[in-house]
Parts: structure tokens; sequence; C-alpha cells
């Protein structure tokens, strides 16, 4: 299969290059499409065989269940019944936006988009493009992020390419995402609503409007061997093909200590790469002797790390870096969603020091 990258430019979207997506979704292929948080892989949500493509194409087992994203608040009836207070306040507080919301599912859905549960969860992305585009393709999106599993999530289309070339019809090239990291999942088919995953919309900001929420025990807790309410947190996920190592402690300390291990992992031939920080980086730059040293941004800026971070590990993998360091973060707000995709992609491998 051919696959057709076409840039859209989200100030003046191509609207037949959309149509066109739209069509190809309505005939059961599949288009990849930028969304506010990472690139997602699009079939149509109500079609079984378009489900079966998405997990085909990307390598993902059939029971981790796919977002399904809209376009219009009023069809989250069609595919959610009942759908709760709870969920309109969220939807008027969040939507569009990156947060999904599980919930009951209707009929309409089929249980291979949900991977064989009763619940359903949605999404409706602020990113214009993918409006549009899910628009074009009937309004009812199923997307996984696009990537092969396993591997971080694109935030730039050449990473979907890279990835799904030859596997899908077409991406649409929207330019590199805002956010970089996946939306907020919320659960409300329980007693409380509770997160699955973190995200962009912190537990903080659900809580002004929902009181109470409840966090899954697995998203921090290292040590915590329950299997994830959502299925797709209990896989290997984000990893680059290096092996990462997060090292926590004293600023000063973790400088120190990743600088002693980047040398001798040089000693023995290894290629080193260095997650850093703009605070941190001219240190690893005089005493480290890592071949590749790379900024996320400033330890202030919780915005620009999530931002970054999936791209970095790409381009680690773009340079064949065999061994990565990486310092940890602050697990507050947003930086809860950052640490929790870190010590994914690190297997949880942390040294403190
Ligand atoms: P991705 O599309 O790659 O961002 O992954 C979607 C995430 O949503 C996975 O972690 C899924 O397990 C989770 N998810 C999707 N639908 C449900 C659902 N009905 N119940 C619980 N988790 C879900
Ligand atoms: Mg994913």
């Amino acid at each position: 299969m051919e696959t057709i990258l076409v840039k859209i430019d989200e100030e003046s979207p191509d609207l037949d290059a959309i149509a066109r997506a739209g069509e190809i979704i309505k005939k059961g292929g599949l288009v990849a499409f930028p969304t506010e948080t990472v690139y997602g892989l699009g079939g149509d949500a109500l079609n079984p065989d378009s489900s079966r493509k998405i997990y085909a194409a990307k390598g993902r087992p059939s029971d981790n269940p796919l977002i399904v994203h809209i376009c219009r608040w009023e069809d989250i009836y069609k595919i959610a019944d009942p759908v709760p207070e709870a969920a309109k306040k969220l939807a008027d507080a969040f939507w569009p936006g990156p947060l999904t919301i599980i919930l009951n599912k209707t009929d309409l859905v089929p249980k291979e988009t949900t991977g064989g549960l009763d619940t359903v969860a949605i999404r409706f992305p602020v990113d214009k493009t993918a409006q549009l585009f899910i628009e074009a393709a009937g309004g009812f999106v199923a997307a996984p992020s696009a990537n092969v599993s396993g591997k971080p999530s694109p935030t730039l289309a050449q990473y979907v390419a890279e990835d799904m070339d030859g596997r899908i019809e077409m991406i649409l090239d929207g330019g590199e995402v805002g956010i970089g990291l996946e939306s907020t999942i919320v659960s409300l088919t329980g007693d409380e609503p509770i997160i699955l995953r973190p995200g962009y919309v912190t537990k903080e900001m659900l809580e002004k409007v929902l009181h109470k929420v409840d966090v899954d025990k697995t998203i921090l807790d290292m040590n915590c061997h329950e299997r994830p309410l959502a299925p797709g947190m209990r896989y290997k996920h984000y990893a680059p093909k290096g092996d990462l190592t997060i090292v926590e402690g004293s600023l000063d300390a973790v400088t120190e200590a990743i600088c002693q291990k980047s040398c001798a992992a040089k000693a023995t031939g290894e290629k080193v790469g260095i997650i850093a920080t703009d605070e941190t980086v001219s240190r690893y730059e005089k005493n480290s002797r890592a071949d590749s040293i790379k900024s996320v941004g400033s330890r202030t800026d919780e915005d620009a790390v999530g931002h970054s971070l999936y791209r970095i590990l790409r381009e680690f993998d773009d340079e064949e870096v065999t061994v990565i360091y990486s310092e940890s973060f602050s697990d507050s707000g947003f930086g809860q969603a950052i640490m929790n995709r870190l010590l994914k992609a690190a297997g949880h491998h942390v040294e403190t020091v």
C-alpha cells in the first residue's frame, strides 16, 4: 500500500485533502492525523473491520481499547448511555481539549473498538485539523496514538511515517503537536471519578469541577503490582531503543552521577544519550563525554518538558543511542503525566543517588 502524506496548514486547511481523508475512513481505510496531544491513527469507530485494521497496523494487542474521537458534544449521546451530569460538567470545562472520558457504551459502538469492554473512551479534540477530519469521516473516529505498539507516541508526522509507511492510506501532516503527551483519561463508570492515565488536564483541574477525583494507584507507585484499570497501561510503552535509566536525587548529585555513569558507559563502547534540562546541560557538555545531550527545556516549565520528551526519545532512536540517562522531574500537576511516561519508557528503571 502506498501511504500519501499531505501537509495541512491549520490556519488555512486544504479542505479537499481533508475530504479525501474522510472518504478513506468511510470506506474502511486508515488515516493518521494531528491532534493537540500526539498524532492519532484513525479509522471508523463504528466499523469493526476498521478497528481490526488499526490493531494490525500498530501491532497492538486487541484487548487494548481505542479512544473514539468526536467533533460535536451532542454526538456523545449516540455512543454513551447513560451520560451522567459529571460528564456534562467535564465537557463544559475541558472540551474540546486533551481529556478522554470513559462511559458505558451504546450498541452502536462495536466491541472491536472497545477491546471487548462495555465501556467506551471518548474525546473531543481541540485541534482544528482533527475536528475537520473527524467531521469529514462521519463523526466517530477511533484513534490510538499513531506509533507501532511500544514505541514513543509520534509528535511529528515524520515519526508517523517512520512507523506507518505502507501500512495506512494517508497521513495528514499538521506539523509538531502542541502538548506532546497523550490525553488525561478519567473514568465515570464507577462510584467515584477516577484518573486512569494522567495528562495535561491534572487532578487539581478536574477537582475544581468534580470535587473529588481518585487516581489509579498504579500510576506513580513503582512498587504497586496491581493491574492498572486502563488496559493499555499494562503494556510496555513509549520505549526508546536505547536502555533508559532515570536518576533521581538532589540536582547536583544527579548531574554528577549521570556524568560518572556516562563516562563508564563510554568506556565500554556504548553510545550515550542524556536527557538534560536548561539548568544542567552545560555541566554534561563539560563532564559526561556523552554522544548526545538534549535539553527538554527549563525544569520550571513543565509544558516544555512534556512537549519535547517523546521527540527527544525518537531522536535518540534516529541517532542509534544505546544507553540513555535522564534526570527525574517533579510529579505534581502536569509533572505526574511526564513522570508516568518517563517511568514506563524506562521500564521503571530508577536509580536514587
Ligand atoms: P492510546 O490510544 O494509544 O492513547 O491508548 C488509549 C488508552 O485508553 C489505552 O491506555 C486504553 O487502555 C485506554 N482506554 C480506552 N478505552 C478504555 C476503556 N473503555 N476503559 C479503560 N481504558 C480505556
Ligand atoms: Mg498509545
